[in-house]
């Protein structure tokens, strides 16, 4: 039956969602015993990717009780430096999950059951999937602590319900409540010539459109004159009614003379197809204005499974002589609305500004693989790895290589490789892939090592060179210094960084015995809580190895006094 489910999905991506039956109502509850006040809704659209959950705020504080929404058992405990941070993931009996993301620690029983298996392991990062009958959990029991672990921009839980193909659904739709009685907002709205030939307001190239507010709340557009295939693009946000932060909508519906052409919502996606964000915005626009376009046309190649309708690809054939009235509805998840009218004057046009394109001799199909090799640099792009077809702008500076422009998104790894057989091993030794930012910076590219031939993976353009790190990461204790007693504290703590291929890893010990030290990336520190009970010597020679990426390391001893 799953199987066949699949199958259909993949047949059918298009026309599959529709409306989600079965949603279960108020088995779901608040995680958090606060009113819930939103930074981030389900779809918001974040960079690369869609956002999975929503992200509850808690009051600029850490540490409130974090409850398991339902009852269950702790499926999954991910600790990582990035993304959700410290994160547990409750498995329910009726089928779904519940993710609690950013957590600063754990409830006592989960806690000891990870410690225990991080001390095993030497790592703090792990990942483990506790079997049903180790850690059950009622619904309403504490299971951690709120936190701002990972890539958090400050203290909230990020939360999330997901089905039980793990796919990320809207946790609104289970009934939890969130107060909001606003309009969504309507901040851009552009129209696209598509079609050869295809015009808006005689130009072949992106027009912004003046948004004319009305009485009534919605908003008109001066009549557009246009030929040929054309599309739109919105930019659209929605706040909720207690707190100022922009988020994602809920629905866009578009239709022509009456009859829909598009609609989108956001009730659930999987994870598979996150990424296709980049080939939903305008993603040009959003490089160069940091504001994110809809789309609200869809390329055949876009295989995004939040359109429940799609007429023409929700593109317009506009003809010669013949009026249209395009209109644009944004909705909220409590039905809240915004309107936009768009008449349209077919005309044909003798005078078009052609389109701002530029050609070059790297003219690449979307859906072709394309290579190239010159001074001992070579580039690979596989297929689909670009969303359209692109005249690359490629250019060979000595050991500097551009490959195009951060504008344009890549969905896939691009390959880039860099022959080094003419030198030194030693010097070999300490370089690395460097993306050269626009500010001139170099930034480590993971960089995979054969004697003869350095190779990265990167899903950005830009440019690309050689770079050598010949020193090593810095360490400075935080609450201590050699020599010091400190039965005072109740953890150690130690800054450390790297200038230039950044950290690789770190190991610290205790009189030889391995101690978990937590690394917050975002302040660069280390730290061990001495509750772990690892320390329990009066003198203690502590000792931290820290590596950067290309293998630099720094080996900092101190000698500290607890009383125990
Ligand atoms: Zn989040």
């Amino acid at each position: 039956m799953k199987r066949f489910f699949s199958l259909f999905l993949v047949l059918f991506p298009l026309v599959a969602s529709a409306q989600i039956s079965n949603v279960p109502q108020d088995y779901f509850k608040d995680p958090l015993d606060i009113p819930l006040i939103l930074s981030g809704t389900f779809g918001e659209l974040r960079s690369n990717h869609f956002h999975a959950g929503l992200d509850i705020k808690t009051q600029g504080r850490q540490g409130l009780e974090v409850k398991a929404s339902a009852k269950g058992f702790i499926s999954r405990i991910k600790i990582q430096h990035y993304g959700y941070g410290k994160a547990l993931y409750v498995q329910h009996p009726n089928g779904y999950t519940t993710v609690y993301g950013h957590l600063k620690k754990l409830a006592p029983k989960i806690e000891e059951y990870l410690k225990e298996r991080q001390y095993n392991k030497e790592s703090y990062e792990i990942e483990l999937f506790p079997g049903a009958t180790e850690l059950q959990v009622e619904q309403g029991e504490v299971i951690a602590y709120s936190g701002n672990t990972g890539g958090s921009g400050g203290p909230h839980l990020h939360f999330e319900i997901r089905d039980g193909s793990q796919r990320p659904m809207n946790p609104e739709m289970f009934g939890i409540d969130i107060q909001d009685t606003r309009d969504p907002i309507v901040d851009g709205l552009f129209a696209y010539p598509i079609g050869e030939g295809a015009h808006v307001n005689n130009s072949a190239n992106r027009q912004k459109l003046r948004l004319i507010p009305q009485n009534d709340g919605s908003y008109t557009t001066n009549a557009l004159e246009a030929c040929g295939e054309i599309g739109f693009g919105i930019s659209t946000v929605d706040q909720k009614s207690l707190a100022p932060n922009k988020n994602g909508v809920y629905k866009i519906e578009a239709s022509l003379n009456g009859s829909p052409v598009m609609n989108l919502d956001f009730q659930r996606f999987s994870f598979a197809e996150s990424r296709y964000l980049n080939f939903l915005i305008d993603y040009e626009y959003y490089s160069n204005h940091r504001k994110r376009v809809q789309k609200l046309f869809k390329e055949s190649n876009n295989p995004l499974s939040i359109y429940n309708g799609v007429v023409n690809e929700g593109k317009l054939d506009i003809e010669d002589g013949l009026d249209y009235n395009y209109v644009v509805e944004v909705t909220d998840f409590k039905g809240n609305s915004k309107t936009i009218r768009i008449p349209i004057k077919g005309n044909f046009s003798g005078e078009i500004t052609p389109k701002d394109e530029i050609k070059t001799d790297y003219f690449t199909n979307y859906n072709e693989t394309f290579s190239i090799e010159e001074n001992g640099i070579d580039i690979y792009i596989p297929k689909n790895a670009l969303y359209y077809d692109t005249f690359l702008d490629i250019e060979f500076m000595g050991d500097t290589v551009k490959v195009h422009h951060d504008d344009v998104a890549l969905h896939k790894n691009i390959t880039i490789g860099f022959d080094v057989s003419d030198i030194p091993a030693e010097e070999k030794e300490k370089m690395f892939i460097a993306q050269i930012s626009k500010y001139g910076r170099p930034s480590y590219s993971t960089t995979y090592k054969k004697p003869t031939r350095f190779t990265t993976g990167t899903r950005s353009f830009g440019e690309y060179t050689l770079v050598s790190d010949v020193n090593p990461p810095s360490v400075r204790p935080v609450n201590f210094y050699d020599g010091q007693w400190i039965s005072g504290n109740s953890d150690l703590k130690v800054k450390i960084s790297d200038d230039l291929s950044g950290i690789q890893s770190f190991r610290a010990t205790v009189n030889g015995k391995w101690i978990l030290m937590e690394y917050e990336y975002k302040n660069n520190t280390l730290t061990h809580d001495f509750s772990d009970g690892v320390v329990t010597e009066t003198e203690n020679d502590f000792k931290l190895i820290v590596t950067d990426n290309v293998g630099n390391t720094n080996t900092y001893e101190a000698k500290f006094f607890r009383k125990n």
